[in-house]
């Protein structure tokens, strides 16, 4: 049956399909970031609701990502919660959730400047118009025998009822152009903004298969690619895991990932606070010079992740100035997923967090000029003339 969208979503669709956007690779972010809630929510309900037990009996939680380089689809699916028919409608037909709206609040009508805000936050399912001119979503609801699908060009859309074997939900979008349908591609930007997925993200990629020059078979002879189904993402947050369950190694190891420097940190601080503010952080203080650490454009050394998903690495308000050379995670519970620019200046959960980091930081530092002097120096001869600022 033929549904009109709300007319919020009338204007999201036009602002995703007309303005002039380049980053256009972060609707994959928000579609995988949906999978991983709608597995949580699963996973919350298997755990709590006995009806749920005996559904989720065997349950491997799992994100699937196949591309079809022919067809130029790319589809998300993940075996989660899943929509029956009138969450479909309520979910996919008009705006729901509160943060959309206030970025629907916030727009400017500058194209220009409507478009920067949709990059850096992503503003959730729509986001996916913005590389496909079709969109169909097939899903059963955990526990139920009918599966529906729901289908839109961005004007107008339809649900029918369908077969899907196993509940869970799969998106495929029908893409205007070839560049994610590559896997090659998809995997990277799976690496780097979901690579922290609390759950495993399977993709095909291509991989090379080494000839046997001794084969008898000439085919065998040479070389050539496979396309083999692998796990993209790791799959843990080590910020949060316990301290105790780490070696230095991995944090040196997760440094080496964050900074690409390669030498060991001076410095590691790990905190995870729970009870009224929820965050983790994880910090380190480098052994070497940032090269751009006296530049008025300095890049901000500090990720930004909203319950284990990559927000920015862009936003310098994180930390003071003064420790600008700092490296690291900050990972907040209580934030919307498309956290504007305005709340990252004016939240107070994020105000806490960080004024908790400073101190954080700072005790570290003090402990670093009791016990290991040397070390501290060598500190103080790197930063000193930064911290004084
Ligand atoms: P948000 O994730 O911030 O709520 P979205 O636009 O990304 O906003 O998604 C809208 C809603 O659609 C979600 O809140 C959820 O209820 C539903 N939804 C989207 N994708 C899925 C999915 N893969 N499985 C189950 N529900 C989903
Ligand atoms: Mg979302």
């Amino acid at each position: 049956m033929k549904h009109e969208f709300s007319a919020q979503v009338g204007e999201l669709l036009n602002l995703m399909i007309h303005s002039l956007y380049s980053n256009k690779e972060i609707f994959l972010r928000e579609l995988i970031s949906n999978a991983s809630d709608a597995i949580d929510k699963l996973n919350y309900l298997s755990l709590s609701d006995e009806k749920y037990k005996n559904i989720c009996e065997n349950w491997r939680p799992r994100i699937d990502i196949k591309c079809d380089k022919e067809a130029k689809t790319l589809t998300i699916s993940d075996n989660g919660i899943g929509m029956d028919e009138a969450e479909l409608i309520a979910n996919l037909g008009t705006i729901a959730n509160s943060g959309t709206k206030g970025f629907l609040a916030k727009l400017s009508g500058d194209a220009k400047k409507d478009s920067a805000l949709i990059g850096q936050f992503g503003v959730g399912f729509y986001s996916a118009f913005m590389v496909a001119s079709k969109i169909e979503v097939k899903s059963r609801k955990a526990g139920q025998d009918k599966a529906f699908l729901w289908s839109s060009d961005a004007k107008s859309y339809d649900i029918s009822e369908c077969e899907k074997d196993g509940f869970g939900t799969d998106v495929i979008l029908h893409l205007n152009e070839g560049e994610f349908a590559e896997s090659f591609r998809i995997q990277n930007i799976i690496k780097k903004y979901s690579n922290h997925i609390a759950y495993p993200i399977f993709a095909d990629i291509d991989e090379w298969v080494a000839g046997d020059p001794n084969a008898s078979d000439e085919k065998l002879k040479d070389g050539h690619y496979e396309s083999k189904n692998t796990q993209i993402n790791k799959a843990s947050a080590i910020w949060q895991m316990n301290r105790s369950q780490l070696k230095e190694s991995d944090y040196n190891e997760f440094y080496a990932g964050l900074s690409h420097d390669s030498s060991a940190p001076l410095a590691t601080i790990h905190t995870k606070a729970e009870g009224t503010l929820e965050f983790a952080t994880l910090f380190f203080i480098p052994s070497t010079e940032p090269f751009d650490l006296f530049r008025a454009d300095y890049q901000s050394g500090v990720k930004l992740y909203v319950k284990r998903v990559f927000i920015t690495d862009d936003a310098k308000e994180l930390l003071p100035s003064y420790l600008r050379f700092v490296k690291g995670v900050m990972d907040v519970e209580d934030l919307p997923l498309n956290v504007s620019r305005e709340i990252l200046q004016e939240n107070r959960i994020l105000a806490n967090v960080k004024e908790q980091s400073i101190k954080k930081i700072f005790a570290e530092l003090e402990k670093m000029m009791k016990n290991d002097r040397a070390k501290y120096e060598k500190f103080w001869q790197l930063f000193g003339k930064v911290l004084k600022e």
